[in-house]
């Protein structure tokens, strides 16, 4: 039997006197889909970035696939990783920002491929090959030689995506894919988002689309203040919350 793909327990996390993250337990199950939503400075964004340790957690822990992360876990304690294992534990975690970040001087193909070449050493025609699946995969068969300022905002996510895909991670994590898109090309990565979650990746989701969350998350986190005041399907989130600060915040975006 397999555990969690994702386990949080117990996450505090401080920025000076701040007191972001209060005590976050998650549980992700592979091939699970979970939406994160929340009113802004909740700790959405924080939560994402301590899964793959671009933020260090300051109590409590993150385990990925069975492995805690950011540290080796000894008799005495939690001991730091060296920043080439943190890489590697990073290298099987796929995370999409809100704002595209690809490499501007390589068109979308070479975005896709740098990573399986340099990072994990595969050999370039295969890596290539598999680059251009992926890119038909979401859409851009007939985009792989374009550079990213030739391409719309939705079809350059569309190309972060594939480029995180191309490194084969067991969990794609996504922090508001969407929010910095113009409004009619929202949709066209959803869908790609809704085919990678059918396919059954695990995904840990960070959105103001709640429509998407509805439609395709097994399960909503709604974040206030630091703690994940609920969790549940999304027919009890958002048919029927149990919180009054769930009912507020969705009064406000629905
Ligand atoms: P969300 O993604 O839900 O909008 P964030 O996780 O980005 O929320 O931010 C939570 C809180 O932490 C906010 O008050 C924000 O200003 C603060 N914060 C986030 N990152 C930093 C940082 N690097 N340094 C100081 N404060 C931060
Ligand atoms: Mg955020």
């Amino acid at each position: 039997m397999s555990g969690p793909m994702v386990s949080a327990q117990g996450v505090h996390k401080h920025f000076g006197d701040l007191h972001v993250l209060k005590g976050i337990d998650l549980e992700v199950a592979p091939g699970e889909v979970v939406c994160v939503i929340g009113p802004s400075g909740s700790g959405k964004s924080t939560f994402l970035r301590c899964v793959n340790h671009l933020e260090r957690v300051d109590a409590g822990k993150v385990l990925v696939d069975g492995e805690i992360i950011g540290y080796h876990e000894k008799d005495d304690g939690l001991h730091e990783m060296s920043h080439a294992e943190v890489a590697r534990q990073r290298s099987t975690i796929g995370m999409v920002f809100q704002r595209f970040n690809l490499f501007p001087n390589m068109t979308a193909l070479e975005n896709v491929v740098c990573g399986p070449i340099w990072v994990n050493g595969e050999n370039r025609t295969g890596a290539v090959e598999r680059g251009r699946r992926l890119l038909d995969r979401v859409g851009l068969a007939d985009k792989v030689d374009g550079y990213p300022a030739q391409l719309s905002g939705g079809q350059q996510q569309r190309v972060a995506i594939a480029r995180a895909l191309a490194m084969r991670p067991k969990l794609m994590l996504f922090d508001e894919p969407t929010s910095a898109l113009d409004p009619e090309l929202v949709g066209e990565v959803l869908d790609v988002m809704g085919d990678l979650a059918r396919d059954g990746m695990t995904m840990l989701v960070v959105t103001h689309e709640i429509g998407f969350a509805r439609g395709v998350a097994d399960r909503i986190a709604f974040m206030d203040g630091g703690s994940i005041v609920e969790c549940g399907t999304p027919a009890q989130v958002i048919g029927q919350p149990r919180h009054e600060r769930t009912r507020a915040f969705l009064s406000k975006v629905l």
